[in-house]
């Protein structure tokens, strides 16, 4: 059994300011810093740092060597990672005032190059059974969910961010969706935990459900069985990644085909240990920490 992230790598831009600009105005900025980011990086990065063997596909520019390297160094199969001939490594800039508040204006770059025949040659190399694990940051989405499918392959969809590129895709296709409230809102239009996924389950009766409630936890539904797992109870410093680092870890246990309750528990450990750092990337623990963890 296989496991190929086809995701996001993007060069997140940090600017502290005092106050975020306003139409018309040009500001200095106080600092800044450079970070790897990209959800489809941060979750490859989250199963690898799990100990699971996991490939990665997706396109960066010239810029972003960097970011194949972070993947390599924990171990992620970068061979289908390719450097686009046209545009640059997705990025996100981010501005963020002292109270905390930010804003983000994000730029796809290759992230959004991705062709048919590129999707069909990373796919070429699985099969039946294999995973497919899916981000809404890159183009092709409903491609690759429709020949992934085809080819008998597991497709789990993280149908982050929102938005209508989500509802052009054939949902009826994906295996198992993992999403935060929000998300589970914005697809069943419930806002309880148990009415999204009961919504989720008329909808979509074969897939499975990893509903993510923040602090409060997470849920998991599939075919009326359900499961629950509270909350680490941690100090937090930084949420940013936490969604990541759940789905990594979350898919990393199944693939080590550990019981339901047991992924939750474990992926849950290590969100909160990464809600206790600061950051996206350098906030994901290894795997060492998160069966040192003392609750
Ligand atoms: P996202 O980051 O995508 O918005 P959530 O906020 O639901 O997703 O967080 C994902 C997971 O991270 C939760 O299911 C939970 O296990 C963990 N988590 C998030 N915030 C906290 C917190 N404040 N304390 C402990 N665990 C948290």
């Amino acid at each position: 059994m296989r496991f190929v992230n086809f995701g996001s790598l993007n060069i997140d831009y940090t600017f502290i300011v005092d106050k975020i600009v306003c139409a018309g105005q040009t500001i200095s900025s106080l600092s800044e810093q450079r970070f790897p980011g990209g959800k489809g990086l941060n979750q490859s990065l989250a199963a690898a740092r799990a100990g699971c063997e996991i490939y990665h596909a997706g396109q960066i520019g010239d810029d972003g060597l960097f970011l194949k390297e972070l993947l390599e160094e924990a171990d992620v199969d970068c061979r289908f990672l390719k450097v686009a001939e046209e545009g640059g490594t997705g990025k996100a800039f981010i501005q963020v005032e002292s109270s905390g508040q930010n804003c983000i204006v994000l730029s796809g770059g290759a992230n959004q190059k991705n062709t048919h025949e590129y999707c069909d040659e990373v796919l070429n190399y699985f099969g039946e059974g294999d995973y497919l694990l899916l981000q809404n940051e890159v183009n092709c989405l409903d491609y690759l969910i429709e020949q992934g499918n085809k080819k008998g392959m597991r497709i789990v969809l993280n149908p982050s961010p929102m938005n209508e590129k989500i509802f052009q895709c054939d949902l009826s296709k994906v295996s198992m969706f993992i999403m935060n409230e929000d998300e589970g809102y914005q697809i069943s239009g419930e806002t309880e935990p148990e009415k999204i996924l009961e919504l989720m389950e008329e909808k979509y009766p074969n897939a499975e459900v990893v509903l993510t409630l923040g602090e409060k936890g997470a849920a998991y539904s599939h075919k009326k069985e359900r499961i629950y797992q509270m909350g680490y109870p941690v100090k937090t410093v930084d949420t940013t990644g936490a969604g990541d680092t759940f789905t990594g870890y979350f898919l990393a246990c199944i693939l080590r085909n550990m019981q339901i309750k047991d992924c939750l528990q474990y992926a849950s450990r290590a969100a909160a240990i990464a809600v206790t750092r600061k950051g996206a990337a350098s906030a994901i623990p290894w795997k060492e920490e998160v069966d040192e963890y003392e609750e």
